[in-house]
């Protein structure tokens, strides 16, 4: 899977639950973008909607994972797979110790980070 940034800096207004395409989801508002969509079926939709929720009023930056040979497939279509605030200091990978851009995933609410590369090592 390849992470795909689909929204640079925004804030995020609101967090709700919505259908969209007929699928039970999370969804996403913010000031200047259009809202973006999480099936909440998906695997860890949960923790990612009490963290969602916790970051209402932040500037956030939003991601969204495309199969390898299918880009765009699911970042063009205002599904996004995690959203990371860029107001917060995240430190360090808990895994591989560096600090950068990447670090996406979170298991408590953003506490700590990891590369999502180094929690599902492909
Ligand atoms: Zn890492």
């Amino acid at each position: 899977m390849a992470e795909v940034e689909v929204i640079n800096s925004d804030i995020l207004t609101e967090v709700s639950k919505e259908s969209f395409g007929g699928v039970s989801c999370i969804k996403l508002s913010f000031e200047k973008n259009e809202p973006r969509f999480m099936d909440f079926q998906l695997n860890g939709s949960k923790k990612k909607y009490e963290m969602a929720l916790n970051l209402i009023g932040e500037i956030v930056k939003v991601f969204a994972w495309d199969p390898d040979g299918e880009p765009g497939k699911w970042s063009s279509r205002s599904w996004f797979m995690d959203v990371i605030p860029i107001t917060i200091m995240k430190g360090s990978c808990k895994v591989c110790g560096v600090t950068d851009d990447l670090l996406t995933y979170s298991e408590d609410f953003g506490k700590s980070w990891m590369h999502y590369d180094c929690k599902f090592p492909s």
